[in-house]
């Protein structure tokens, strides 16, 4: 049996946050895959690259925990500012979200006037402001000491945004947009859901706010593939790829690990696969029970993937709102991103596009293959359709490769078929997952876990992570 001090399972961006942090130890991160990444890896079929799932990249600026990590690990990956963030159209409606908020504001006054506009999205932008400002971002449990600091940041909180924390999202819609039209609100709704992967009707203020802020911040494109800055980060990091992780149990203050390749004894593990998936992993009844009381967050994706052969120039990223719901989805509306012109891997042969939007396990379990793969081509076509609709310019013999992933795609190569974390709000904070478990040396990161939601989510729980090995 190999020993390890370290073993990480898992190389999403959490794992590999968390690996590059400590590559100085003796670790090893464990990946299924042969792609590194998860959600935000890229990968290789019909000969050409395309990104998994996240396209987007936040938070490489001053301040912000993802800077920091990168700084302390000496990584500088290869960004292409997205000058307009997202592009929204909605019934041939444009609205760009930019950075600068004068221009968004007045684009947006064009298209869904508001008389509290400049005051609603005034107040969402300076509540992400100071919230990335705090100095006390933490969260942990299980220990007297693990309360007082996250009772030490909820004081911070408190003394930042005092009332305005108990505020819904819903009811500071009302309050200062009152008779919203319904067009706005599926604007304001299909953000939320990109960014927090639910609605304004789950959400507390300070959510909303960190979710609409997003492209407030610069939003970049990772040259190379989302993928690209997971393999920097994870340069000088001892991993296994192509090894999957079978079962895990207490050998005594440390976990024997057995994988499909050998076996280790590992003094510390760190799980970045889902809070929802880790149990059916450990051998030890207390450890199971401890996992399976997160009870599973039923909130996936449906991803099509194109190759366009066209001459035409495209922003990075746009979002469709439909008026209808797509079929086999739960969303209204999906996300676009094309890879950029000049990235000479991506866009070898013509641009590589990923279209995401959101589904459930439970639409895709219990079918026969014929009856899954006709609903499967059922929604791909639907939104094929769609976007060559809003893209009227483009023409459909322009697609060369066209295919689509489900939670059972994303199950069969990343483990997981729920895709996020359960949304935070001020009734639920203590259920919440945490990065320490009541187990010495058992650890989870991830997107599941606080603070969760995308990458600038996953790096808080990453550093807050860090600060407990
Ligand atoms: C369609 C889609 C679009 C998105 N768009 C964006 C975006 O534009 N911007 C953004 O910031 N975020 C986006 N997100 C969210 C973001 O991608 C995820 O929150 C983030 O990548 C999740 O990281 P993670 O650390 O939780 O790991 P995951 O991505 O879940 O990766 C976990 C890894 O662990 C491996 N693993 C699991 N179990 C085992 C095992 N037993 N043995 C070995 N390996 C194992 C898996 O194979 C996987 O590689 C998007 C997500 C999706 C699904």
């Amino acid at each position: 049996m190999k020993k390890v001090e370290i073993a990480v399972i898992g190389s999403g961006i959490g794992g590999a946050m968390i690996a590059s942090l400590n590559q100085k130890k003796d670790l090893i991160l464990f990946e299924k895959d042969k792609n590194l990444g998860g959600c935000a890896s890229t990968f290789k079929r019909f000969g050409e690259f395309f990104n998994t799932g996240a396209t987007t990249f936040v938070g490489y600026e001053e301040n912000h925990v993802i800077k920091k990590i990168f700084d302390e690990v000496g990584l500088k990956p290869e960004l292409i500012e997205s000058h307009v963030a997202i592009r929204t159209i909605q019934n041939k409606k444009i609205v760009d979200r930019v950075e600068n908020f004068e221009e968004f504001l007045s684009n947006l006054n064009s298209v869904y006037y508001h008389e509290n506009n400049r005051i609603f999205w005034k107040t969402i932008k300076e509540i992400d402001e100071k919230f990335w400002k705090l100095k006390k971002i933490y969260f942990s449990k299980y220990s007297f000491k693990a309360y007082a600091k996250t009772a030490l940041f909820i004081v911070e909180l408190f003394k930042e945004f005092g009332f305005l924390l108990f505020k819904t999202a819903d009811g500071y819609i009302n309050e200062v947009l009152p008779n919203i039209s319904k067009e706005y609100k599926a604007f304001i709704d299909s953000q939320l859901l990109i960014t927090l992967q639910t609605t304004s009707k789950d959400l507390s203020l300070l959510a909303l706010s960190l979710g609409l802020s997003y492209p407030f911040h610069k939003v970049y494109y990772s040259n190379g593939g989302m993928g690209k800055i997971v393999e920097d980060l994870l340069k000088e990091v001892n991993v296994s790829n192509k090894e999957e992780i079978i079962s895990i149990e207490r050998f005594e203050d440390k976990y024997k690990i057995i994988s499909t390749k050998d076996e280790y004894l590992a003094s510390k593990v760190i799980l970045n696969s889902t809070i929802f998936e880790s149990s059916k992993l450990f051998l030890d009844e207390d450890i199971k029970k401890y996992y399976e009381k997160f009870s599973f967050n039923d909130q996936s994706a449906f991803v099509v993937y194109l190759k366009l052969n066209s001459k035409e120039n495209f922003l990075h990223h746009y979002q469709i709102i439909l008026k209808e719901n797509i079929p086999n989805c739960i969303s209204n509306s999906f996300f676009v991103s094309f890879s950029d012109i000049n990235d000479e891997k991506l866009s070898h042969n013509g641009y590589s596009i990923t279209i995401s939007t959101h589904s459930k396990a439970i639409f895709w379990e219990g079918l026969t293959k014929e009856e899954y793969e006709n609903k499967k081509e059922e929604t791909k076509d639907f939104i094929i359709n769609e976007f060559l609709k809003n893209f009227d310019f483009v023409k459909k013999e322009e697609i060369t490769v066209s295919f689509a992933a489900t939670s059972k795609t994303f199950n069969r190569y990343i483990n997981r078929t729920n895709c996020g974390g359960k949304a935070i709000t001020l009734k639920n904070i203590l259920e919440l997952p945490s990065c320490n478990t009541p187990f010495k040396n058992l650890y989870n990161v991830g997107d599941t876990i606080f603070a969760g939601q995308g990458w600038p989510g996953v790096a808080i729980g990453a550093d807050i992570l860090n600060k407990m090995l």
